[in-house]
C-alpha cells in the first residue's frame, strides 16, 4: 500500500467514524419526569416523608441538573420541549405540603400539583383548608383529583359501595372544581391502583387524564403516551430518592 493511499483510507475510516460518532449520539425526545412526594413532616421513620430541607436538596439537584420545572397544563398545551423537565405532583393535600409549597417552591417560583381528596379539607387537622389551597391557586400551582375519600377505585368498591365508587371521581371533581372555581380533569389513582372499571368511571365522569405510579418517563407531546390515563409517576420515598434523582 502507498503512502497516498494509506492517507485516502485514513482520512475515509476518520469520515466513516465521525458519522458513526455523531449518528450514534442519539436525540432524546422530548420528555418529562413526573416526580410524586407525599408529606414534608421531616420523620424519618415516615418512607414517604422529607423535612423541607431534605425537599430544598432534591430540588437543588434537579435544578443542577438542569432541569426545567414544568406545569401540567403546558404539558397539556404541547408546549413543552426538551428531555430535561420536571413535573412534581404532591399528594393528599397533608398541612406540611403547604408549608413546603410556600418556603421551598414559591421563593423560587416552582409550580407543584397537588393531588386532593375534598373528604378531608377544612375537616380534618393534618389536612390543607380551602383558604390554602385557594392561595396555592393563586401562586400558580395546578390541582388533580386524588379521589373523594382516598378510596380504591375497584371492582371490589364497584360492588360493594357502587354509590362510594362513583363519589370517588364524580363527587371529588364537582367540590374542587366549586372550590377552586377551575376545571378538574386530572385524576391521581389513589395507591397508584389503575383498573378497567376505574378508567371507565373517570371517562363518564369527563376525566382526560390520570396517573399512576410507574417509575417511567412520560413521553411529550401527551399524545404520544400509550393511554392518557396511565400516564407514570415516580413516587420519591426514601428508599428511593437517592437512585431516583442520580438516574435524571
Ligand atoms: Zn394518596
Amino acid at each position: 500500500m502507498t503512502f497516498r493511499s494509506v492517507v485516502k483510507l485514513t482520512i475515509f475510516c476518520s469520515i466513516i467514524l465521525a458519522g458513526f460518532t455523531v449518528s450514534s449520539t442519539p436525540i432524546r425526545a422530548a420528555q418529562v419526569h413526573i416526580l410524586c412526594y407525599h408529606t414534608f413532616l421531616g420523620n424519618p421513620k415516615i418512607d414517604t416523608d422529607f423535612s423541607t430541607t431534605e425537599f430544598e436538596s432534591h430540588i437543588r439537584i434537579m435544578e443542577n441538573k438542569g432541569y426545567r420545572f414544568r406545569r401540567f397544563s403546558e404539558m397539556r398545551a404541547g408546549t413543552v420541549t426538551g428531555d430535561r423537565n420536571i413535573l412534581l405532583v404532591i399528594d393528599d393535600g397533608n398541612q406540611s405540603a403547604y408549608t413546603a409549597a410556600i418556603s421551598v417552591l414559591k421563593p423560587r417560583h416552582i409550580p407543584a400539583l397537588f393531588a386532593i381528596y375534598p373528604g378531608i379539607i377544612n375537616t380534618r387537622k393534618f389536612a390543607m383548608t380551602w383558604a390554602q389551597l385557594r392561595e396555592l391557586k393563586d401562586g400558580g400551582n395546578e390541582f388533580a383529583s386524588h379521589g373523594y375519600f382516598h378510596e380504591f377505585l375497584n371492582q371490589k368498591l364497584k360492588d360493594k359501595r357502587p354509590a362510594d365508587f362513583d363519589k370517588e371521581a364524580v363527587l371529588s371533581k364537582r367540590i374542587l372544581e366549586k372550590e377552586l372555581g377551575i376545571p378538574i380533569d386530572v385524576y391521581i389513582y389513589p395507591f397508584g391502583v389503575c383498573t378497567v372499571e376505574g378508567k371507565e368511571l373517570l371517562k363518564s365522569a369527563g376525566y382526560r387524564y390520570a396517573m399512576t405510579i410507574r417509575s417511567r418517563v412520560t413521553k411529550l407531546p401527551l399524545s404520544q403516551n400509550p393511554n392518557p390515563l396511565e400516564l407514570p409517576r415516580t413516587m420519591i420515598t426514601r428508599a428511593t430518592a437517592k437512585s431516583a434523582l442520580s438516574a435524571l
